[in-house]
């Protein structure tokens, strides 16, 4: 059911999913805490709380927080609070372009099953979404939990998705998929609800909520794989942009007249950095069966030409980056995907070019580092996506 908007009611969900959001955000908080971030009143905090507790959505942690300042009447440590992992499970996928991970967590994101596949995704949606909901299947039965504990599915897709429908939003990024309603088909097999949202997207989200990026309110994530793509969160928000599509910075063109992109461009970042270009340049002198995998094991072994192609890259990357950064003074670039395994010689040319081109109060600001969660970043965010819009809805009262 949706309350007016304006109403009393509506205002209330509102005031319950920001509470929970920043529960969720911070992991494990105190009540004190919770009013400090929302602005809310100590009062609606605490009211709010005691529902959430009392509909099992979050739990009393037995950790105890250590106050900063003890008080001087030595009063007990705050409780903390943090989402009830016995809440329910909740089930999250990247589609990638050559491969599919599905993964089953509890309502905090510890993950309790995954299963991973290679597959042709983007020229076989069908054979995908079969494998998806096969694999989700299996693992909530695997989990020993009914399928009604599972609170939904989240969905990381590798082209834009329309902000309100949760649809694709330019098909052509991939052909294939046209007129393939993927929430719809989902939650007809597996029966709960889906929700759809950029990978790139997601994994700032991921990285945000369990990651790397925790705490820092002004971030961009940047997921370099096959696809290469961007996602922000501003002011203590992941930012969509007007249409949903912000951060599409795989699509940008860096090369006049370069490579034939998939987006139908030419000469995007995607088709200079992401994962078939480092390939293709190294495999030039190795041969035609090298992998990205030799490609990272020699680039972290020193070898000069694969060190070369990663640091290259890194300096592409960083001066796709550098006007944003401008406008935006995030305190974090997040650098993640299957490319961010390289590390140092990656991070060096992101940093050598952001110093170089950037106002030294913004670079001496912003920290590049590589993602904690590796190449599972996007399929987090598809957890988190499912937890949050699951609160928005869902647990409503
Ligand atoms: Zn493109």
């Amino acid at each position: 059911m949706t309350s007016a908007p304006g109403s009393l009611e509506s205002l209330r969900s509102r005031n319950r999913l920001r509470v929970l959001e920043t529960v969720q955000q911070r992991g494990a908080i105190s009540r004190v805490d919770i009013t400090r971030a929302t602005g809310l009143s100590r009062t609606t905090v605490s009211s709010l709380v005691a529902e959430l507790l009392s509909d099992g959505v979050l739990s009393e942690l037995t950790e105890r927080a250590e106050p900063l300042v003890p008080s001087p009447g030595g009063g007990r440590p705050a409780t903390l609070l943090g989402l009830n992992p016995d809440g329910g499970g909740v089930l999250g996928v990247h589609l990638g372009h050559d491969g599919v991970r599905v993964v089953l967590a509890d309502l905090s994101g510890a993950v309790l099953g995954e299963r991973q596949r290679e597959i042709d995704v983007d020229h076989l949606p069908a054979d995908s979404l079969a494998y998806v909901a096969d694999a989700a299947l299996e693992l909530v039965a695997a989990s020993g939990q009914a399928t009604d504990r599972i609170i939904g599915m989240g969905v990381a897709v590798s082209a834009p998705v329309q902000l309100v429908s949760r649809t694709l939003r330019t098909p052509s990024m991939l052909r294939d998929w046209t007129d393939t309603d993927i929430a719809a088909q989902l939650r007809e097999r597996v029966g709960v609800p889906v929700h759809v949202g950029n990978d790139a997207n997601l994994g700032a989200m991921a990285e945000w909520t369990f990651g790397v990026g925790r705490g820092a309110d002004d971030l961009i994530y940047l997921m370099l794989s096959d696809g290469v793509g961007a996602g922000l969160v501003l002011g203590g928000r992941p930012y969509e942009g007007a249409a949903g599509a912000a951060g599409e910075l795989g699509h940008v063109t860096v090369v006049d007249g370069g490579y034939v992109c998939r987006c139908g461009n030419r000469g995007c970042l995607e088709t200079v950095v992401g994962t078939h270009a480092l390939v293709g340049a190294v495999a030039h002198s190795r041969g035609p069966d090298t992998t990205l995998a030799d490609v990272v094991e020699l680039a972290v072994a020193g070898d000069p030409g694969c060190r070369r192609v990663v640091v290259d890259a890194g300096r592409t990357i960083g001066r796709a980056l550098s006007g944003i950064c401008a406008m935006l003074d995030p305190k974090l670039v997040i650098v993640g995907g299957k490319i961010a395994a390289v590390g140092a010689p990656l991070l060096e040319g992101v940093r050598e070019v952001l110093s170089r081109r950037l106002p030294p109060a913004i670079s001496q600001g912003v920290v590049v580092t590589a993602g904690r969660l590796g190449d599972r970043a996007e399929v987090l965010g598809a957890v988190a996506l499912a937890t949050r819009s699951t609160s928005a809805h869902l647990l409503a009262p």
